[in-house]
């Protein structure tokens, strides 16, 4: 008996061994499980500070957040300063891009993008009244930096096999309706001073929080990087994410386009049929915990398909 049961503690040790070593292997491919609560906290914190519009209060409260929160998680966090100015009363504005890298001594990275500040004018809401107030940008702006965040928490708990620089962009949505070169100010600036090594893939998120969620290929994007595009739109339809649609978008002038134009794959998630885009109605009631959670998973999932590739 005695025999027996050292037998059989023998042959489970063996089990446990062969069962540590062969999902073990595949530890790295698994990504951790995106908490979509979390993030909607995330999208949350930063509404409640009001709209992050340069040269506000809730702008300079919202950044020295986000540097403390992308803190806790990546290894380092800089802070990159430019000039922004605003083309309407041409005031001119300290901005700042936050930029937190995880594994910064690896040569192969993507990076994965939101911007964090609010449009200064509601200048698309249907009452004239609203369109001097500031957007509070729940959707426009918050939502890919809360999944953003929460793709840092998750990067802290497990290792995709590949370096991974998360930005967030200041100044995109400064730019009054139809100037293109006013827009993306952040971004400009960030892909005009790039750092080596340069991103293999950069994924933008943009307007993904709108509680009726669905993404079609933005159309620079799909113009520009299909190959990058498919890839994750390919996870999308493996995970049965059905807000992932395969067919062509509208082309959106994005953060993606200035890094594009320096050499980077670089694609745009977003939602561009959101009903409050660029009015005072941008708040956190007509966004939702799950689209969050949507993207959020997909992203993940894709990132440690594409890390763990050699
Ligand atoms: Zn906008």
């Amino acid at each position: 008996m005695r025999r027996h049961r050292c037998l059989y503690a023998g042959w489970l040790t063996a089990l446990c061994i062969v069962i540590f070593c062969c999902t073990g292997k595949n530890a790295y491919a698994q990504p951790p499980l995106f908490n979509e609560s979390r993030a909607w906290e995330y999208l949350e914190a930063q509404c409640d500070m009001g709209p992050r519009v340069p040269g506000s209060s809730a702008h300079r409260q919202c950044l020295d957040y986000l540097v403390s929160e992308l803190g806790k998680y990546a290894d380092n966090v800089q802070k990159q300063p430019f000039l922004g100015m605003n083309p309407v009363s041409k005031q001119t504005y300290n901005l700042t891009n936050i930029i937190g890298s995880f594994r910064a001594e690896r040569s192969r990275r993507i990076l994965l993008c939101a911007h964090w500040d609010s449009r200064p004018w509601a200048d698309q809401d249907p009452n004239p009244a609203n369109r001097l107030t500031p957007v509070m940008g729940a959707n426009d702006g918050a939502s890919g930096v809360a999944v953003l965040l929460e793709i840092s928490r998750c990067l802290s708990l497990a290792d995709p096999g590949i370096g991974v620089d998360i930005v967030f962009f200041d100044g995109e949505d400064m730019g009054r309706a139809g100037r293109l070169e006013e827009y993306c100010q952040g971004s400009g600036w960030y892909a005009k001073n790039l750092s080596f090594p340069l991103p293999e893939a950069a994924v933008l998120l943009d307007m993904i929080g709108d509680a009726d969620l669905h993404i079609p290929q933005e159309l620079y994007s799909r113009m520009s990087c299909p190959d990058l595009l498919n890839e994750i739109y390919l996870v999308a339809a493996e995970m049965g994410e059905s807000a992932f649609d395969p067919s062509p978008g509208l082309p959106v002038y994005d953060d993606h386009v200035p890094l594009i134009y320096e050499g980077i794959q670089a694609v745009d998630l977003i939602d561009f049929e959101y009903e409050y885009w660029h009015t005072v109605n941008d708040f956190p009631e007509n966004c939702s915990a799950e689209s969050l959670g949507t993207v959020g998973r997909v992203l993940l999932k894709w990132l440690f398909q594409r890390g763990g590739r050699p």
